[in-house]
């Protein structure tokens, strides 16, 4: 058992900030949660509010970050991160991830406190390496529509090494690939969640392109684990957490209309502009390094995703 921690959770009300902020409080951790709501949702941390340990405060991180009293690590998680959202919200990813990543460093070199950047695969744009290491520099188009993200993120990469390095800061990089479980919202237009929304509703599931293109998914638990040995270590990073489970995405779309057993057809739609043709990770230095590597097969990942949508369906719908 580690001992207990003050940690700050930027983004604490989004996917993976609710489940990050849930294991922390389950594991004896106080936790501050901060969100503005904008893609994420008190909804997603209502369950954590009467804990003594959990605070939950409204605030944008773009602004300004203030937490009284010690803090030993703050998780940076606030951004826009489904691709329909950095592109209606283009201006405020690119603000966040440099303002809110800013004022996040800021905060833990007052505290003395350990910094985690959640940082993506997205760095690596669309490879020309596969798989993606985490010493392969990337390929991204600072100037098509996914650049927002894209930039953002290796923005607050180069920012958190440079806090390190000029401020001692006691930093570590964390390179998420996709990522999928309960509490995804299922209008949030990534595949995953629409395929389930769409196979739940009987409705044609919209697979991009031809689909051959590859996705390596993993489950929001595995990568949850793999985020909390970063922060109880002292590694810097970058290291890439993902479930090297390499997929396309027409198989991925039969294999979910499969599960929930579905008639959805599957149809054809128009693959969005600089979407990347693969992506996996090798984690290699996660499994040295951490001693990481994911434990839940993507079946039981993918059916315990679709029975969540299933007792939410008030959230499923056209
Ligand atoms: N995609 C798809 N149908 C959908 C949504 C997404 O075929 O309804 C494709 C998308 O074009 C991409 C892959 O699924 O090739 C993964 O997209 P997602 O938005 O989940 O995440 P990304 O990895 O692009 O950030």
């Amino acid at each position: 058992m580690t001992e207990s921690k003050r940690v700050v959770v930027m983004g604490g009300a989004g996917f993976l900030g609710s489940h990050l902020c849930e294991r922390l409080v389950g594991e004896g951790h106080e936790v501050v949660c901060l969100d503005n709501f904008v893609t994420g949702s008190p909804t997603n941390v209502a369950h954590l509010v009467p804990e003594v340990d959990f605070r939950l405060v409204r605030t944008d991180v773009t602004d300004y970050v203030h937490v009284g009293g010690p803090v030993d690590a703050v998780l940076n998680f606030a951004s826009p991160a489904s691709p329909i959202d950095y592109l209606r919200l283009p201006i405020e990813t690119l603000k966040v991830g440099s303002l809110g990543t800013l004022h996040g460093l800021g905060l833990a070199r007052e505290k003395g406190a350990r910094f985690i950047l959640a940082s993506t695969s997205e760095v690596y744009g669309d490879p020309q390496v596969h798989p993606q290491a985490e010493d392969y520099w990337g390929h991204v188009n600072p100037v098509g529509p996914r650049g927002v993200y894209d930039e953002a993120k290796r923005f607050s990469e180069a920012l958190t090494m440079a806090y390190r390095s000029s401020h001692g800061v006691d930093t570590g990089i964390v390179r998420i690939f996709n990522t999928f479980g309960p509490r995804m919202r299922p209008n949030d237009g990534r595949a995953i969640p629409n395929f389930i929304r769409q196979a739940l509703l009987g409705e044609p599931v919209t697979v991009a392109g031809d689909g051959l293109q590859t996705r390596s998914i993993c489950y929001v638990d595995d990568l949850v684990d793999g985020i909390l040995r970063l922060m109880h270590s002292d590694r810097p990073g970058p290291v890439n957490i993902g479930n090297p489970h390499e997929i396309s995405m027409l198989d991925l779309a039969r294999w979910i209309v499969d599960l929930v057993g579905s008639s959805s057809e599957i149809v054809h739609v128009e693959r969005p502009v600089d979407d990347p043709t693969v992506r996996q990770p090798d984690i290699t230095r996660a499994r040295e390094e951490l001693g990481w590597e994911p434990q839940v097969s993507i079946e039981e990942a993918l059916k315990r995703t679709i029975s969540w949508f299933r007792e939410h369906p008030e959230l499923v719908t056209p």
